[in-house]
């Protein structure tokens, strides 16, 4: 009979799985329930046999690329810890981008607006309209979602974290009919079918990812066309899109009207988010 392993043991094991260590450690902590200075202090502590059959699952399920987050089941956004499933795209760094560029027009040129109303498109997990209303409290803050399993895990993360949003079932302006927003956000799915980067993300839902049609502007281009008539005067539009799709979004931007037209970077310096001003 197999001895049961260590915590110093596991993560070798998990090592030999090509695993790499702070993942290992991560996965570790959320199969015992520790914390990290836990982890670290009990090299010598051992698993339980249930642990141990149940780690070898993850490492395999590690192994075989799926994202971290769904084996935790959680992934921090904006500072915010958050659940996600695979219903929903994991939340990336990179769309803290979009975060902090929308609490600067909401400090800024939206300060005067006494309870903004502020729309995200696609919302997924829910990060970005957590991230903004935790922390701009005044922002009125409304979210859809075209996948009912998605906005299930959103409207969750909102109950735990205590945040009122206005969840709404519908394909991006479909749920905003008649209203006029004064900020409005989006991640939409941007990358084209065919895409190299693609097979990486085999795990994460497609129709988070990849446009109805395959053509990566699509949905892009959907959500311009209908900001005119969904925007208040003077109102805001930031879009995130591909590290190669600016210039494009930008055009889509001014065609629509739209003025003060920019763009923000991601960290690893692509212009990754364009937004602009409706008159
Ligand atoms: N930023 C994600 C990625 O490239 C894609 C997100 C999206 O399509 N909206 O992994």
């Amino acid at each position: 009979m197999n001895t049961l392993p260590s915590v110093q043991e596991a993560l070798a094991q998990a090592a030999a799985a090509g695993v790499e260590r702070l993942d290992a450690q991560r996965l570790l902590q959320h199969l015992l329930q520790q914390g990290r200075a836990w982890l670290l202090a009990h090299d010598d502590a051992l698993l339980t046999a249930p642990q141990a059959v149940a780690w070898q699952a993850l490492l395999a399920r590690c192994a075989a690329g799926e994202p971290l987050a769904y084996l935790t089941g959680e992934r921090e956004f904006h500072g915010l810890p958050l659940q996600v499933s695979p219903a929903v795209l994991v939340p990336r760094p990179d769309t803290e981008t979009m975060v902090d560029w929308a609490l600067e027009l909401l400090a800024g040129p939206l300060a005067a607006v006494e309870q903004p109303t502020v729309a995200d498109l696609g919302t997924g997990s829910g990060a970005i309209a957590l991230a903004v209303k935790h922390r701009c409290p005044r922002a009125q803050m409304r979210a859809s979602d075209a996948s009912a399993a998605a906005l299930a895990v959103a409207q969750g993360n909102g109950e735990r974290l205590g945040l009122a949003i206005g969840w709404h079932l519908g394909s991006w302006w479909e749920p905003f009919a008649g209203q006029r927003l004064a900020l409005v956000l989006s991640n939409p799915p941007y990358i084209e079918s065919g895409d190299p980067h693609l097979p990486a993300l085999r795990h994460e839902p497609l129709s988070a990812l990849v446009p109805p049609g395959g053509d990566g502007l699509a949905s892009l281009r959907e959500i311009v066309a209908g900001a005119p008539q969904h925007l208040a005067p003077g109102g805001w539009l930031l879009l995130e899109h591909g590290f190669d799709q600016a210039d494009a979004v930008a055009g889509l931007l001014r065609e629509a009207g739209f003025t003060e037209v920019q763009h923000r970077t991601d960290l690893g310096g692509h212009r990754r988010c364009t937004g602009g001003r409706r008159p």
